[in-house]
């Protein structure tokens, strides 16, 4: 009895494993009982979507649940590195704060009010094909009357498809995407 309550003491196991009080002699109970968030669960390889960096992530998940998202430390591009964008991948998607509605500002309006996406998609769509109309230059084939500038929160894939629909379909010449906005 009284050598289990001298064991729990961090310095009587120091003084018995020889060791320098850095190590598991120095952890309570609850500490050793600690176990990582991510253990026993699936891991998925991947890229971050962000920059044309690709840093390699590690997906960690369980029941259809993502757990935590990890820079991969065998990626020979960031050897297990993210920046801060690329670390807080994670919370994106799981972060409480995160808008989920699309907010309008009317012209002169001091207020924002919430819109339904597909409202937002009808008016946006109206309004880029009315300024197109107006201002497209025959001749030169192309409009710059709209301009569109990415965020980070797009993916390549994406990046991908808006240069097509926008440049190619459109088109729009003023395109831009800044990974870090
Ligand atoms: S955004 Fe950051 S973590 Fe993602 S690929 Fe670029 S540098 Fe790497």
């Amino acid at each position: 009895m009284l050598a289990e309550l001298l064991l729990k003491w961090p310095l009587i196991r120091q003084i018995i494993e020889g060791s320098d009080g850095t190590g598991r002699e120095a952890m309570s109970e609850r500490t050793r009982a600690l176990r990582p968030k991510n253990e026993g669960a699936a891991t998925a390889r991947s890229i971050c979507p962000y920059c044309g960096v690709g840093c390699g992530q590690l997906i960690s998940h369980r029941d259809g649940k993502i757990i935590s998202i990890e820079g991969d430390p065998e990626s020979p591009i960031s050897r297990g590195h993210l920046c801060p964008k690329g670390a807080a991948s994670y919370e994106l998607v799981t972060h409480p704060g995160r808008a989920t509605k699309v907010k309008y500002r009317a012209p002169f309006s001091r207020r924002w009010v919430d819109m339904t996406l597909e409202r937002a998609t009808e008016l946006v769509a109206r309004r880029i094909w009315e300024s197109r109309a107006r201002t497209f230059n025959e001749p030169a084939m192309h409009t710059t009357g709209i301009a569109h500038l990415g965020g980070a929160t797009l993916d390549i894939e994406e990046n991908y498809l808006i240069k097509k629909l926008f440049t190619a379909g459109l088109g729009m010449v003023c395109l831009s995407n800044q990974a870090r906005i």
